[in-house]
């Protein structure tokens, strides 16, 4: 038996995910760069580089992970709001497509940075677009209050000195409001703010030649096992009916979660049991080191037993793990069979902002990653 903890993924799963959405964009002016920061594992990150997908990386160390698994360097687009001068030199020097910029002077600095190389950069303007994400506080990022993006009064200062930044060119907006989506009507709010800025974009800056809608799309934690592909028909036809650009302009989108989310879970072993007056304790050996968002976002993760079930009692459990923090628990009176020590817990939903968040805290080692696959795929529609 394998040693646990570890991270386990369904790369048929994947694959399917890839098919539905690549199915839903077929025919269109769009291109789906996937966020490297969602999962960084080599295995997946080559998976999605040979579905012909680009990669949106949030620092140099992502940019050169992207590159090692295959994604061609104009493919690759680097966005993120403090980019070291390190990272921006090694962006150029590798020519990525596209970096996004979220400040004044982050754009001074990269047309310093290209003018000393004796090269140019094409770059385009995050912007914050100020719509509300409906989702947790802590992924939300296209609200004014968030760090995001040019702020009105930098856009402003911008317009007077743009002509003589001759080193950098503006091509288009790049826009993320926030993670874990599952209201429709927040991209169509999202359409709308971008169908009012294009115009000002225009009359200011220059020729509108690119869009980045950025990603955020949710997936279903709490039904993963009905609902594993995430509902990329009714999210890309927002797009498809609410933008209204100039003709030929090719929308971008950076989705991390919806692509990898359900592809993978956690595997853990029940270490100890303990009871209280008022509660059962699970203590498994996964913790926050392994599976953050819960600490970090109260995160609700489906977890099951994975062995055959011995019991037919069931109870209400805390599910904790090793950490020495209290806020390190995957969840608070959970009803699962009775556990035993020993048992084997898989934690759902584990694709996404797992394994890339993973911790050394409390001296843990990274742990295993495992793939399985069926190898005889037939690319399905969805
Ligand atoms: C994190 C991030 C994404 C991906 O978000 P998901 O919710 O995983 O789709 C896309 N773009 C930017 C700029 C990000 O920071």
């Amino acid at each position: 038996m394998k040693q646990t903890p570890y991270y386990f993924y369904d790369l048929d799963l994947l694959h399917d995910t890839l098919n539905c959405l690549k199915s839903k964009i077929k025919g269109t002016d769009f291109k789906v760069h996937y966020a490297v920061k969602a999962n960084n594992n080599g295995e997946i990150l080559s998976t999605i580089s040979r579905q012909g997908l680009g990669a949106d990386c949030v620092s140099g160390g992502e940019i050169k992970w992207a590159l090692d698994a295959g994604f061609a360097p104009e493919e690759i687009v680097f966005a993120g709001v403090g980019k070291t001068d390190e990272e921006i030199i090694y962006a150029l020097e590798n020519e990525v497509g596209m970096i996004h910029c979220e400040s004044l002077q982050e754009i001074v600095v990269i047309d310093e940075l290209a003018k000393e190389r004796n090269t140019f950069a094409k770059i385009a303007l995050r912007l914050n677009p100020n719509v509300n994400p409906l989702t947790h506080e802590k992924i939300s990022t296209g609200l004014k209050e968030n760090k995001f993006g040019l702020t009105s009064l930098e856009f402003e200062e911008l317009i007077h000195l743009y002509p003589i930044l001759n080193n950098v060119q503006i091509v288009g907006m790049h826009f993320h409001i926030g993670s874990q989506i599952h209201d429709m009507s927040v991209f169509v709010e999202l359409c709308d703010r971008i169908n009012e800025l294009v115009p000002m974009f225009e009359e200011h800056i220059g020729p509108f030649q690119y869009l980045n809608v950025g990603g955020g799309l949710g997936i279903d934690y709490y039904e993963p096992n009905e609902n594993p592909i995430p509902e990329f028909g009714s999210y890309f036809e927002v797009f498809k009916t609410c933008l209204d650009l100039p003709a030929g302009v090719p929308v971008h989108f950076e989705l991390g979660r919806s692509i990898v989310g359900q592809c993978g879970s956690l595997h853990t072993k029940v270490l100890y049991i303990k009871k209280s007056e008022e509660k059962n304790f699970a203590v498994l050996d996964a913790g926050m080191t392994e599976l953050l968002r819960p600490a970090l976002y109260n995160a609700y993760h489906k977890m099951e037993l994975l062995d055959a079930v011995t019991s037919e009692e069931m109870l209400y459990y805390d599910i904790v793990g090793p950490i020495c923090e209290s806020s390190d628990c995957f969840g608070k009176d959970i009803l699962l069979p009775e556990l035993k020590r020993g048992d084997i817990i898989a934690i759902q939903s584990c694709g996404a902002y797992a394994e890339s968040m993973s911790l050394n805290y409390n001296g843990r080692d990274k742990v295993p990653s495992y793939m399985h696959s069926s190898k005889n795929l037939v690319p399905q529609e969805c």
